[in-house]
């Protein structure tokens, strides 16, 4: 199989044909080997455009879904980024091509050490990866450009807030365990925050101190 050739196709008609034009987000997308980051007996069904499992109850998130995020980001390059729910490692490698320097988190250690080996083999320097509840976001690390949480958080948690710097922005999920609403919060320069609606999704669910007690099950 060409996985190339497959990239190439998931970027066109999953990706490019739905609405994402940031050229940057594009050119990540067909550069990153998404076929490394899912079990290899599901390497063939790497460049469809759904999720797969990845061990532990987790999936790794739709190509569509992972483009829609980094867009709403707005990433020019070089910005210090916080991912909430490492998973695979897939988005952070993503970011990493556009962004100077991603940190990570991840509340299950097997992931992320799994996240960690994958990025470490295709070479992805400016990733770091933690373990911990990232519902209280990094304190060490910030004021961080972006903020990315790739799980479904039942409302905004406050730290992401104020973790964010001047013109920051927040992409989340908040909603039901079920269903959520993709949103966007941009902190003005004046600690003012807007908030935007982008579209309809359904993430696991984000679990921590801040977030959901458990995942329903
Ligand atoms: N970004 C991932 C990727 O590219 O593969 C997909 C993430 S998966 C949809 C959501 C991840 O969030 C899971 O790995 C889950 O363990 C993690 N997660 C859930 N709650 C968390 C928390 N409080 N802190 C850190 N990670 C969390």
């Amino acid at each position: 199989m060409d996985f190339a050739i497959s990239r190439r196709r998931m970027v066109e008609q999953h990706i490019k044909s739905r609405g994402v034009k940031d050229p940057l987000v594009l050119d990540a997308m067909l550069q990153v080997p998404r076929h490394l980051f899912v079990e290899q007996a599901l390497a063939d069904q790497a460049y469809g455009d759904y999720p797969l499992p990845i061990g532990q109850r987790q999936t790794i998130s739709q190509p569509y879904m992972v483009a829609v995020m980094t867009e709403a980001l707005q990433l020019k390059g070089g910005e210090k980024i916080l991912e909430v729910g490492t998973g695979s490692g897939y988005q952070a490698a993503v970011l990493a091509r556009i962004a100077g320097r991603v940190y990570s988190v991840e509340r299950i250690p097997e992931l992320a050490r799994r996240a960690r080996r994958i990025l470490d083999q295709i070479g992805c320097t400016n990733v770091n990866v933690k373990v911990t509840d990232g519902t209280f976001g990094w304190e060490e690390q910030q004021p961080f450009d972006g903020i990315i949480v790739t799980a479904g958080a039942p409302s905004i948690p406050r730290s992401y807030l104020d973790q964010l710097g001047p013109g920051g922005r927040l992409v989340i999920p908040v909603g039901s365990l079920g269903s959520q609403v993709l949103m966007r919060v941009t902190k003005s320069g004046e600690g003012r925050f807007e908030e935007e609606r982008l579209l309809d999704c359904r993430f696991v669910p984000l679990i921590g101190g801040n977030g959901w007690q458990n995942d329903g099950t």
